[in-house]
């Protein structure tokens, strides 16, 4: 059976329309009903402070909007003139210079503007850019800052790593729940840290069923599914929504529906993806009859060592094993299963200019996995946010020609 040539949207969508409404509504009338706004790094200890009844801001989720309504290359060089750098991180640059300018898509949204934090809570585990980026609302609003230090180029999560990561997330408690107003409460943080894995365990039965082939969907379609992963993992209408998606596409691979008609080739997307170019980029992999089913970007948001009978290790366990903070060697091994799991053809490395953290073909990655598993692979220059970094017509070229070398392999 086949998808026909468009690009048919899942039903399950209305409702993530709806839950990412009600979280967005929520966080603007959150000051107005007394309820304390908490930043967090998308892989922070969103759990604790959800625990303590914050409302809970990712700022990197407004990162990815401002580059997906390409609003970001113009909202950039506000923060450069600033003194950030055109070189670092582009959702920090694009974020601040959102704030600078009073301009975001979040005003769609029911907000008046970035909503202001009572604290803000960063974990190093990705990358260093989120510490300067929050330490800098910290002093722009005069409001604590907190954060956990997290190696990284990690090899194995020993008990050691897991001990000294653990023992920061508990030191937070007594601070945040200061802030909260409210006592800590064991019961509900293992409450939501069971809700959080369940979400996760869901949204790994979504990415999974790329695994079929035909895959019933594209990383195009996963980087718009994971919302609720990302901003309302913890929550129940996440599992809720997990669940419809989870049903849907049982129901298309059990119909031999694919997401890219006549699919003849299974790409995997390795870096962060170029949120202004998703759509162009979606039409061109249709057109290519490849279909890219799998990603490192969004199987980044899956923590199954989460563990309600042990909250504060497993949250260290579980964040610090996410592929970003890992040794070269953990993420070759890691690409290799997910390239036999997914049976992919052949693999894109974007080198996104301000996120070295994100981008794992500066070091001869692609040549030593190529080596290991004998498929080609092509590398994409460009960015997350920043379109000034990308060449749209070098890359559609280099894509056509990437296509051609695997009709040869
Ligand atoms: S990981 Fe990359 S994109 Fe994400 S906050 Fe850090 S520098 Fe920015």
């Amino acid at each position: 059976m086949s998808s026909g040539s468009e690009r048919k949207d899942f039903a399950a969508t209305k409702q993530m329309k709806t839950i990412m409404g009600k979280y967005f509504g929520d966080l603007a009338q959150a000051p107005q009903h007394g309820r304390k706004i908490a930043w967090c790094t998308s892989v922070g200890p969103a759990e604790l402070l959800r625990s303590l009844g914050f409302d809970v801001y990712f700022p990197e989720n407004h990162g990815a909007m401002l580059g997906a309504t390409r609003m970001a290359t113009d909202l950039i060089p506000l923060a450069n003139a600033h003194g950030f750098s055109p070189d670092i991180c582009s959702y920090l640059t694009s974020d601040i210079g959102s704030y600078l300018k009073g301009a975001t898509p979040l005003q769609k949204m029911g907000l008046t503007g970035i909503p202001k934090a009572d604290v803000l809570i960063f974990n190093t585990n990705q990358c260093r850019d989120v510490k300067d980026w929050f330490q800098w609302y910290a002093r722009e609003w005069n409001v604590p800052c907190f954060g956990i230090h997290t190696p990284r180029a990690v090899g194995d999560v020993d008990e050691l790593l897991v001990d000294y990561v653990g023992r920061q997330i508990e030191a937070l408690v007594e601070p945040l729940a200061q802030i909260a107003g409210v006592p800590f409460d064991i019961d509900r943080l293992r409450s939501v840290i069971s809700l959080s894995r369940e979400c996760t365990l869901l949204w790994k039965r979504v990415l999974e069923a790329a695994a079929s082939v035909p895959s019933p969907l594209t990383f195009f379609d996963g980087t718009i599914q994971m919302g609720p992963a990302v901003v309302l993992r913890g929550l129940p209408e996440a599992v809720s929504y997990y669940q419809t998606l989870v049903a849907e596409l049982d129901e298309r691979v059990a119909a031999g529906y694919a997401a890219v008609e006549g699919e003849r080739f299974r790409i995997y997307w390795e870096g962060m993806p170029v949120w202004g170019k998703l759509r162009d980029l979606a039409t061109q992999f249709m057109e290519l009859k490849s279909c890219v089913v799998a990603s490192t970007y969004c199987n980044s948001w899956i923590f199954e060592a989460l563990d309600a009978n042990d909250p504060f290790r497993s949250m260290a366990r579980a964040y610090s094993s996410i592929f970003i903070c890992r040794s070269d060697d953990q993420k070759e091994r890691y690409i290799q299963q997910m390239i036999a799991k997914y049976r992919i053809n052949g693999i894109i490395y974007h080198d996104s200019k301000t996120c070295p953290n994100n981008s794992n073909s500066r070091y001869e990655m692609p040549q030593r996995v190529r080596q290991a598993v004998d498929i080609p692979y092509l590398i994409i220059n460009g960015d997350l946010n920043d379109l000034r970094l990308f060449s749209e017509e070098q890359t559609r070229t280099n894509i056509e020609a990437f296509a051609e070398q695997l009709t040869e392999v």
